[in-house]
């Protein structure tokens, strides 16, 4: 091209870019040679350059070599092929910015055939920068929810294998001579064990299905063992107040089917428990119906209580997560609020659903339905078992942690059977091939799932792996899900999965079972939190009507470690289990100082310590030391107490110490010979 030619064309394209200057849009102009002929004003905002630093330069002499080399290719593809194009690209303006564009480039020939390139730009570096935010949170979200997986799975280890230790333990205390009060002790330590076990396994279960990690399994089943399991587990709460548990199925009804049994009895023992503790007179129905077709049963489990009810405005949020009809710290009845709304998703998994209806004062019913498979397998085998012995059975047992290794030798001797037991999956490997070398049967390995180095998981596959012991049984005890595990390691029929704390009656279910070759697998029961008695009235009173102590506590358990540590403190007291019964007693007693508790039913500590104080202004008394006791040990509480007119503050769990400190400090005078006696 020579001068004069390009002028000329320069002066027709800069009337041109005249017009463009008036887009908000950068656009340029660029020859075959890639060089910048024009540009307007947009242009040279966006990458920061005058018009003049960037006509007759190319983007080599501005963008990394990289980024030009992309611009470059991109041009070629305009000019090769005489057509448009639209790319995403990066440049770098003079700041050093980095910037996403949406590049569009046309192809432009003038009349005498020399070619050009029309670019427009469109800066999406915002977006861009969005999408690489969601496409980070996304990663990091995946990452958590792994990371979330293998948290429950090492929590549910965790929490349940000391448990286990407690519970056991507890368990085989009470096997042992004992006094009245060791028993007392004992069975205090077992049942609180069991309330806490109830929770932790609820909380675990609501964060499974909050992470969308529950599996179901699908294995034989009979409906009426199922719900008998649960009726037997509420027995003995039934029987403690006036109240008929009523079971009605359709006599017809195929009752042997295909699915989740163990989550089938926990939406069951949910339901059911929660009429039962919400009903303290009339009945509690369970009456089932189902409607069979092409092999599916559509089942119908209804839930009718002559309970307290739940107010219209209640009924439509229970099902969600924390949620209680009463929310008030008067709340007479404990749980979570987290029963239903598992019970929900755990239904809905299964393609059910739940409904409720209700009568405030009157009652409540909880109709669940379910899609359930129909099999011809006998399930019913609610009468097996019980009569059949296993002593005499060789049992290896595998487990790193000693205390449970403990429990379960006692547990089998108990049962009469010869255990060996182990503290790793190598051991048991030898022991099993020594046993076999010597001609002697080994009928069972119960071994337990989280082990280090080797886990159970291992010791299972190397023994499947050698002939001579591959066809011996194996019953895993584990604390996470078993499906998963059954599937991958090809877990074979002989052998069976146990959730720690294993029952022993399951335990040994599962035993009979192997050996005698019944196969049937045996799940847990899920226990159900009984509710302390709110009348309770407990005292070591002096023959005057004076006590040091008055205390208003609802918790069974906590009433019973109170008076334990008066006694120890030598102090007269009387145990009340509301507000109400508070103030009647503070009024005939007159004692040093009340222990408060804040969450009560009837009336919680706050309102009863206004009323006392109310009184006490009224009838110019001096004040009664009140000293809150609570597990609502947020920050902020012990402002909250002193403000509601409360002198002091202790939060649980009650050290014997510290409420010895706390009460000196309140003027309780303490026996001097119990003092000394008990070297506080
Ligand atoms: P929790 O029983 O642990 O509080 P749930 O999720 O099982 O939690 O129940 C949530 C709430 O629904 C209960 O606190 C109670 O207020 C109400 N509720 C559930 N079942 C009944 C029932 N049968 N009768 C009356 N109220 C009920």
């Amino acid at each position: 091209m020579n001068k004069h030619s390009f002028t000329e064309k320069i002066e027709n394209i800069e009337v041109l870019i005249g017009l463009l200057d008036l887009l908000p849009s950068p656009v340029y102009i660029k020859d075959k040679n890639h060089i910048w002929v024009a540009v307007n004003n947009a242009f040279c905002e966006f990458l920061g350059y005058p018009a003049e630093k960037l006509i007759g330069k190319s983007d080599f002499d501005y963008n990394p070599a990289e980024q030009a080399q992309v611009f470059w290719d991109a041009d070629n593809r305009v000019l090769d092929n005489k057509e448009d194009s639209l790319d995403i690209e990066e440049t770098t303006n003079s700041r050093g910015d980095l910037l996403w564009v949406e590049s569009r480039k046309s192809y432009y020939e003038t009349s005498n055939g020399e070619p050009y390139i029309i670019g427009v730009i469109t800066d999406i570096t915002e977006l861009e920068l969005q999408k690489k935010a969601a496409l980070e949170a996304e990663r990091k979200a995946k990452l958590a929810s792994v990371t979330k997986s293998e948290f429950l799975a090492n929590m549910s280890h965790e929490i349940r294998t000391p448990m286990n230790g407690i519970m056991g333990m507890a368990e085989l205390l009470l096997n042992t001579k004992l006094t009245p009060r060791q028993t007392d002790f004992a069975n205090t330590i077992n049942q609180s064990g069991h309330a806490l076990l109830t929770i932790i396994n609820d909380i675990l279960d609501f964060s499974k299905a909050e992470a969308c990690q529950i599996e179901l399994e699908q294995t034989p089943f009979h409906l009426r063992n199922c719900i008998e399991d649960v009726t037997a587990l509420l027995a003995s709460t039934v029987n403690d107040k006036d109240l008929d548990l009523l079971v009605r199925i359709q006599p017809d009804l195929h009752l042997s089917y295909v699915g989740d049994v163990g989550r089938v009895r926990q939406i069951l023992t949910n339901i059911i428990g929660n009429a039962v503790k919400f009903t303290s007179e009339g009945h509690v129905l369970i009456d089932v119906d189902g409607e069979t077709r092409n092999g599916i049963t559509q089942l119908k489990i209804q839930v009718i209580d002559t309970g307290i009810g739940i107010a219209p405005d209640k009924l439509g949020t229970i099902f969600e997560k924390f949620s209680q009809a009463d929310g008030s710290t008067t709340r007479e009845y404990g749980g979570t609020g987290l029963g239903l709304s598992i019970s929900k998703q755990l239904t809905e998994l299964m393609g059910g659903e739940i409904s409720v209806s209700s009568d405030l004062d009157k009652g409540t019913s909880f109709s669940i339905s379910l899609p359930l498979e129909i099999t011809n397998v006998i399930t019913d085998d609610s009468k097996k078992n019980i009569d059949i012995s296993i002593s005499g059975s060789n049992i290896l047992i595998i487990d790193d942690n000693s205390i449970n290794l403990n429990i379960l030798t006692e547990q089998l001797r108990h049962w009469k059977c010869k255990t060996i037991a182990v503290d790793s999956a190598q051991m048991g490997l030898s022991v099993l091939k020594q046993a076999f070398n010597k001609g002697i049967k080994i009928d069972l390995v119960i071994v337990d799932y989280q082990m280090p180095i080797h886990s159970g998981e291992d010791f299972y596959l190397d023994k499947q792996k050698d002939s001579d012991i591959a066809d011996i049984p194996v019953i895993m005890l584990s604390s996470v899900d078993s499906t998963e595990l059954r599937n991958r390691m090809g877990f074979g029929h002989i052998s069976s999965f146990l959730s720690k704390p294993a029952k022993s009656s399951v335990l040994y279910n599962a035993i009979v079972d192997i050996i005698y070759g019944l196969d049937k697998r045996s799940i847990p029961i899920k226990s159900v939190s009984v509710k302390s008695k709110s009348d309770s009235f407990h005292s070591r009173n002096t023959d005057s009507n004076h006590v040091d102590i008055l205390i208003a506590e609802d918790n069974e358990v906590n009433q019973k470690y109170a008076s334990y540590v008066m006694e120890e403190l030598g102090l007269t007291y009387v145990i009340v289990p509301n507000g109400k019964m508070a103030i009647d007693k503070w009024q005939l007693l007159s004692p040093s100082a009340i222990l408060m508790d804040i969450s009560m039913p009837k009336m919680n500590g706050y309102d009863a310590t206004k009323v006392i104080r109310q009184i006490e202004k009224d009838r110019f008394l001096s004040p009664t030391p009140i000293i809150a006791v609570t597990a609502h040990s947020m920050k902020g509480d012990d402002k909250i107490c002193l403000q509601k007119g409360m002198d002091d503050y202790l939060s649980k769990p009650l050290s014997k110490q510290s409420l010895k400190e706390c009460l000196v400090k309140w003027g309780v005078c303490f026996d001097a010979k119990l003092q000394a006696a008990h070297k506080w």
